[in-house]
């Protein structure tokens, strides 16, 4: 796909690491000038150097995507600084992993995933498309996960809250297909990320079964979403909206 997103303004959120970096790079080799956005202003300014490292171009804006006026102020400055909004990418999110089952999962640990992995993503939604709107279509994808299409034992919060991303993302796909703005959702398998490092830290029979968990036996990379997430941007996915695209090793296909 050489240059498939030529001249495109594109913001990614939780560009800071992990997916939100390498598809930040990827978007970047298309040609997409990148808004690189993240609570961690360090991760974040980190991507925007290895984007003009590459001869990439951007800005980064801080924002925390469970703050609505962070994510006003993050569009804003994104129109303010380009004049419109082609590609949005909300990827921020959190694991909130708990060691319990759901009966024992702590409420301030509920609200605060839900504030981030589902709030967080419908605020961007809701700041995003009047932009999109007001000049005649764009594209969004947003992150859920191999968890967001099935249940998942010991991560169940985490689970009902990408369920809610996929669901956000299959209404808005109907709400604005005749709007010319294309809404899909990726879903992501595990993936080796500082966010993986962290649920499997302390748990060797987790991290273990990893190649049994994905049938393709392997952890996949950043750079397997990223390229995943670029074709969803890009115009050669021009009738795909409204999909919750697993990009999981066959993991979602047991
Ligand atoms: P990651 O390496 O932890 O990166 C997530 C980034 O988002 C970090 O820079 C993080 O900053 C930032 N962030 C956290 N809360 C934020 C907020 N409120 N506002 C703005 N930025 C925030 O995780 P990742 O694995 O790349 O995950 C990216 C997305 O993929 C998430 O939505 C995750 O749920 C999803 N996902 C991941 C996997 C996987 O296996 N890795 C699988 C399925 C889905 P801090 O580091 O400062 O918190």
């Amino acid at each position: 796909m050489p240059d498939s997103l030529n001249d495109k303004i594109t913001l990614v959120t939780g560009a800071g690491s992990g997916i939100g970096r390498a598809t930040s790079l990827v978007l970047a080799r298309e040609g997409a000038t990148i808004a690189v956005s993240d609570i961690d202003a360090d991760g974040g300014e980190e991507t925007l150097s290895a984007i003009k490292d590459m001869g990439g171009d951007g800005m980064f804006v801080h924002a925390d995507v469970s703050r609505p006026a962070d994510v006003e102020a993050m569009v804003g400055a994104v129109i303010q600084a380009y004049g419109r909004l082609d590609c949005a990418y909300n990827n921020a999110g959190i694991e909130g992993y708990w060691g319990g089952r759901l009966h024992e999962y702590p409420e301030d640990t509920f609200d605060r995933l839900i504030d981030i992995n589902v709030k967080g993503v419908w605020l961007c939604l809701k700041y995003e498309i009047p932009e999109m709107l007001k000049q005649g279509g764009g594209a969004i994808v947003n992150t859920a996960s191999a968890a967001g299409l099935v249940g998942s034992r010991r991560l169940s919060v985490y689970s009902a809250s990408k369920h809610a991303v996929v669901g956000l993302t299959k209404s808005a796909a109907l709400e604005y297909a005749a709007d010319n703005i294309r809404v899909n959702a990726v879903c992501p398998g595990i993936i080796d990320t500082p966010m993986m490092d962290r649920l499997v830290e302390g748990r060797d029979d987790y991290a273990a079964a990893i190649p049994t968990r994905q049938p393709i036996g392997r952890k996949g990379t950043p750079n397997e979403i990223a390229e995943a997430v670029a074709w969803l941007c890009s115009d050669a996915a021009s009738l795909v909206t409204g999909l919750a695209m697993a990009v999981d090793g066959a993991f979602t296909a047991q």
